[in-house]
C-alpha cells in the first residue's frame, strides 16, 4: 500500500500564469497595475509584434509604421506613466515598478519598442529628479498625452549625454558639449548659447526637446548642468543622420547638432548668482546619477523578458520538431516529445527558464525596493528641514550616524527588541533601503543584461537553424542581438561593475547581506529543495573572500581591493550578482506558495507549479554557488606566486637523504612524503612544490563544504526537465512571426 510519502509531488501542469506572477513579483493588491500589464500586452503583442513581423526592423529610417507605435502606447497610457495624475498621468505614486513592467510587456516582443517608449522618460527624468517646479510642471504637461477634446500632439523628448568620440562614453566627465552666456541684460535672465554633439542618441528623429549635458565655455558660468533643448529654440537643431543599428530598430537612433540660444530657466532644477557668476543648483554628474540610478532597473528587467518569453517558442518547437515524418507517427515518443525526448535539449531549456525567472526576480525587486524609496527619499528631506538641516555635509553626517546604528542593530540576535528600530525609524529605514538600492539596480543592470545575453545564445541554439531566421517565432534571434544593446546603453557593464565594487563593500550593505546568510539558512530548514542552503554558503564564500582581498596583497605587495584593480574588483561584484538575484528567487516563490492560494483562480495547480519554481530555484542556486566558488578561488589564490623548483621554492621540500635517513626511525615516511628533491637536484615534473594554503584553509573548507552543498541539484534539474516535457502550451504563439 502506498505511504503517504510515496505519493508523487505533484508536477506544473501549464505556463504560470499573469496571476501567479502578480503575486511573485509584489503586484497581487495593485488592480491599476495589473490593468497597465493588459493594456502595454495589448499594443506589444498586436501593433508592435505587426510592425515586427511584416518587416519593420529592416529600416534604419524613423517610418510611419514606428511613429504609430507611439501612437498606440498613448492610447494605451503608457507614455502616461510617469507624470502624476496632476500632470495627466495615470496614477499617484512611485512609478518605478509600473514602468517595470510596462517595460516587461514591450520587451517581451521587442527591445526597440520597450526603448521607444522607455527613451521618452529617460528625456523626463531630469527634469523629474531635479527640475524646478514651473519645469516639472511645463514639460510633464506638454509629454503627457492629450486628454479627451484637447487637440494637440504630446511632446516627445531625447536624452543627450554620450558625445562623438573622443568625448563622453563610459567616462561621463569628459564632456565637450559647452554653454556659455550670449547675452545678459542688467535685471533679466541670461541668454545661453548651448553647443552639442550627440551620439547614439535615441528618440532624436523626432524629439521635440532634449535634455542634454552640457560644461561651461565662459568663466561668468561655474561647472556643468543639464540645459533643456526644444526644437524651435533659435539656431542649429539637427537630428543628424540615422545611426545604422542592427539592433533595437523600432527605436529612433542618430547623431544630432546643436547649436541654440536658450534662455537660462533651461537649466535642469534652476540656477543662483554668486558674485556676478551663474551657478547651476546640479552639475550633470549630480543629475545623471539620480537619474540612472532608477531607469537602468528598467533596462534590466528587458533582458528578463525576453528570456521568458522564449521558452513557450522553444517548447513548441522542440515538441513539434519531428511531426509529419513518416517514422513519427501519433503516439511514438518522437512524435510526442520530438527534441524534447532528448536530455541535453531539455536541461539547456531549464537553465534559459531558471535565469529568466531569477533575472526578473532580481529587477523587480529592484523596482519595488525604489517604490519603497522615493517615499522615504521625500519624508527625508522633512526631517533634514525639521532639523534645519541644509549643508550637503550636515546631511551626510546625518546618514553616516544612522547607518552605523542601523549597522549595530542588525548585528543583534533576530528576536531583540532593539532591532524593532530597523522598522520604525525613518533615517534607519532610508540608510538601509538606500544601500540595498545601491546594489541592486547594478546588480539588476549588470547581471540581467550581460548574463541574458549569453543565455538568450542558448535560447536561440535550442531553435537550431531556425533562431537565426527572421521567420524564428517570438523573434528570439532579435532578441539575441538586442540584448547586447541593453548590456551597453545607460552605462556598459564595466560602468556596473565600478559602482558595485564601492556600494558592495558599504558595512550597510554588508551587514545586510551578513542577515541574508542566516534568512537562507531558516529558509533552507523549511524548504531544503531551493538551494538555499547552498547559497548561504556560497554568500559566506564571498564574504569571506572579499574580507580577505581587502586585506590582501598580491605576490608584489600590491594591493588587491583597489578602484583600479578592476581584475579583483570586477569579478567580486560579478559573483555578488550571481548571489542576489538567486536570493530574490528563492524569495519569490516562497511569496507565491505562501500567498498564491488567496486566489481561487490559482489555488489548484499552485503547488505543482510552486514545486516546479522550487525546482528551478534548485537549479539556479547550484550554478551561482558554482560560479561564485569558480570566480573567488581563482582571486583567492591567483594572486599568489606559484612556488618553483629553486631555492626559496623548495625550502619546505623533503630532501632524498634526509627521508632516507628518517625511514630508519620511522619505517614508511618515504611513501607518505611528496614533492621530494632527490639528491642530485631532481624533482617531480609538474610547476613546482604544491602550494601551501595556509592562510586560505578557512576558504578551502568553505569550498569542500560548498561542493557537498549542491547535492541533489542535478535531481532537481531532472525533475524539472521531465515537468517541461509535459508542461501544457498554447497551440499557437498569441502574437505574429
Ligand atoms: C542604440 C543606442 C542607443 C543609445 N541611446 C543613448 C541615448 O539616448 N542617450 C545617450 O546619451 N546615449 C545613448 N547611447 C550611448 C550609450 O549609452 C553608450 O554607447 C554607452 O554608454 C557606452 O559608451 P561608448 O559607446 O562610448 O563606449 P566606450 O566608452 O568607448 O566603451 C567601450 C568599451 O570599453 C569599456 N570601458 C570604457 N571605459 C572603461 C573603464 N573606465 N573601465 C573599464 N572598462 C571601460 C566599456 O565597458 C566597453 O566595453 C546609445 C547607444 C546605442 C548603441
Amino acid at each position: 500500500m502506498a505511504t503517504a510519502s510515496s505519493v508523487p509531488p505533484e508536477t506544473v501542469r501549464a505556463l504560470p500564469t499573469d496571476a501567479a506572477r502578480q503575486v511573485q513579483w509584489g503586484f497581487a493588491d495593485r488592480f491599476d497595475l495589473q490593468l497597465l500589464v493588459q493594456s502595454a500586452r495589448a499594443v506589444a503583442r498586436g501593433p508592435v509584434a505587426r510592425l515586427v513581423a511584416s518587416g519593420g526592423r529592416n529600416s534604419h529610417e524613423w517610418t510611419d509604421g514606428k511613429a504609430a507605435l507611439l501612437e498606440a502606447f498613448d492610447r494605451a497610457g503608457i507614455t502616461a506613466v510617469f507624470m502624476e495624475p496632476e500632470e495627466g498621468g495615470l496614477f499617484a505614486g512611485p512609478k518605478n515598478l509600473a514602468l517595470a513592467l510596462v517595460a516587461f510587456e514591450l520587451a517581451w516582443v521587442d527591445g526597440g519598442a520597450a526603448t521607444a517608449s522607455l527613451a521618452g522618460c529617460l528625456a523626463l527624468s531630469p527634469i523629474h529628479e531635479r527640475g524646478t517646479k514651473e519645469q516639472k510642471r511645463h514639460y510633464m504637461r506638454l509629454a503627457a498625452p492629450a486628454q479627451p477634446g484637447e487637440d494637440r500632439k504630446p511632446w516627445r523628448g531625447a536624452f543627450c549625454l554620450t558625445e562623438p568620440i573622443p568625448y563622453v562614453g563610459v567616462d561621463t566627465g569628459m564632456l565637450n558639449g559647452k554653454f556659455r552666456i550670449a547675452e545678459w541684460k542688467p535685471g533679466e535672465d541670461p541668454v545661453l548659447q548651448v553647443e552639442k554633439r550627440g551620439r547614439f542618441i535615441t528618440n532624436i528623429g523626432f524629439a521635440n526637446f532634449v535634455t542634454a549635458a552640457v560644461d561651461s565655455d565662459d568663466e561668468r558660468i561655474k561647472g556643468s548642468c543639464i540645459v533643456i533643448l526644444e526644437e524651435s529654440d533659435p539656431g542649429v537643431f539637427d537630428r543628424g543622420t540615422p545611426t545604422r543599428k542592427m539592433v533595437h530598430q523600432l527605436s529612433s537612433t542618430g547623431d544630432p547638432i546643436f547649436k541654440l540660444r536658450v534662455p537660462a530657466s533651461r537649466i535642469v532644477g534652476g540656477y543662483e548668482i554668486k558674485d556676478g557668476v551663474l551657478v547651476p543648483h546640479y552639475n550633470h554628474s549630480e543629475i545623471i546619477e539620480a537619474v540612472f540610478r532608477r531607469t537602468r532597473v528598467t533596462v534590466g528587467i528587458m533582458t528578463a523578458a525576453k528570456l521568458l518569453s522564449s521558452v513557450e517558442p522553444v517548447i513548441r518547437y522542440q515538441r513539434g520538431r519531428f511531426r509529419g515524418a513518416e517514422t513519427a507517427t501519433p503516439g511514438s515518443v518522437r512524435y510526442e516529445l520530438g527534441l524534447q525526448a532528448r536530455e541535453d535539449a531539455l536541461h539547456r531549456l531549464v537553465d534559459v527558464w531558471a535565469t529568466g525567472e531569477a533575472s526578473a526576480s532580481l529587477a523587480f525587486a529592484a523596482a519595488r525596493v525604489f517604490d519603497d524609496l522615493d517615499p522615504l527619499e521625500k519624508e527625508m528631506e522633512g526631517l533634514y528641514a525639521s532639523r534645519g538641516l541644509t549643508a550637503l555635509k550636515a546631511k551626510a553626517k546625518l546618514l553616516r550616524e544612522a547607518a552605523d546604528e542601523a549597522v549595530s542593530l542588525l548585528q543583534l540576535p533576530l528576536d531583540d527588541e532593539r532591532r524593532d528600530a530597523l522598522n520604525s525609524d525613518l533615517r534607519l529605514r532610508f540608510v538601509a533601503l538606500d544601500s540595498l538600492a545601491d546594489v541592486l539596480c547594478p546588480a539588476a543592470k549588470l547581471w540581467n543584461t550581460g548574463w541574458g545575453a549569453q543565455m538568450m545564445r542558448e535560447a536561440v541554439s535550442l531553435m537550431g537553424g531556425y533562431g537565426i531566421t527572421e521567420d524564428c517565432p517570438g523573434f528570439l534571434g532579435n532578441k539575441w542581438m538586442d540584448a547586447q544593446l541593453e548590456a551597453t546603453y545607460e552605462g556598459p557593464e564595466a560602468v556596473q561593475r565600478r559602482q558595485l565594487s564601492v556600494t558592495m563593500t558599504s558595512p550597510m550593505f554588508l551587514a545586510q547581506f551578513r542577515s541574508w546568510i542566516r534568512e537562507m539558512r531558516g529558509i533552507a530548514s523549511d524548504h531544503p529543495g531551493t538551494g538555499a542552503c547552498a547559497l548561504a554558503t556560497a554568500m559566506t564564500m564571498w564574504l569571506w573572500t572579499i574580507n580577505h582581498l581587502q586585506k590582501g596583497r598580491d605576490a608584489d605587495g600590491g594591493k588587491l581591493y583597489q578602484s583600479a584593480r578592476q581584475g579583483v574588483t570586477f569579478p567580486l561584484a560579478d559573483a555578488l550578482c550571481w548571489l542576489v538575484a538567486a536570493r530574490c528567487q528563492i524569495l519569490d516563490v516562497l511569496r507565491l506558495e505562501q500567498q498564491g492560494g488567496d486566489d481561487a483562480s490559482l489555488a489548484e495547480g499552485l503547488p505543482g507549479l510552486v514545486n516546479f519554481l522550487i525546482d528551478l530555484c534548485h537549479v539556479q542556486t547550484a550554478r551561482a554557488s558554482g560560479e561564485v566558488a569558480r570566480i573567488c578561488a581563482e582571486l583567492v589564490f591567483g594572486y599568489n606566486r606559484h612556488p618553483a623548483w629553486d631555492k626559496e621554492g623548495t625550502c619546505s621540500c623533503w630532501r632524498a637523504d634526509e627521508l632516507d635517513e628518517l625511514e630508519n626511525l620511522m619505517p614508511g615516511i618515504n611513501s607518505y612524503a611528496f614533492d621530494v628533491v632527490g639528491n642530485n637536484g631532481s624533482h617531480p615534473q609538474k610547476a613546482g612544490p604544491c602550494v601551501n594554503c595556509g592562510a586560505a584553509q578557512p576558504f578551502l573548507s568553505l569550498h569542500t563544504k560548498l561542493d557537498g552543498c549542491l547535492t541533489g541539484s542535478r535531481l532537481a534539474k531532472d525533475r524539472a526537465a521531465e515537468s517541461i516535457s509535459k508542461i501544457m502550451i498554447p497551440e499557437a504563439l498569441d502574437y505574429p512571426a
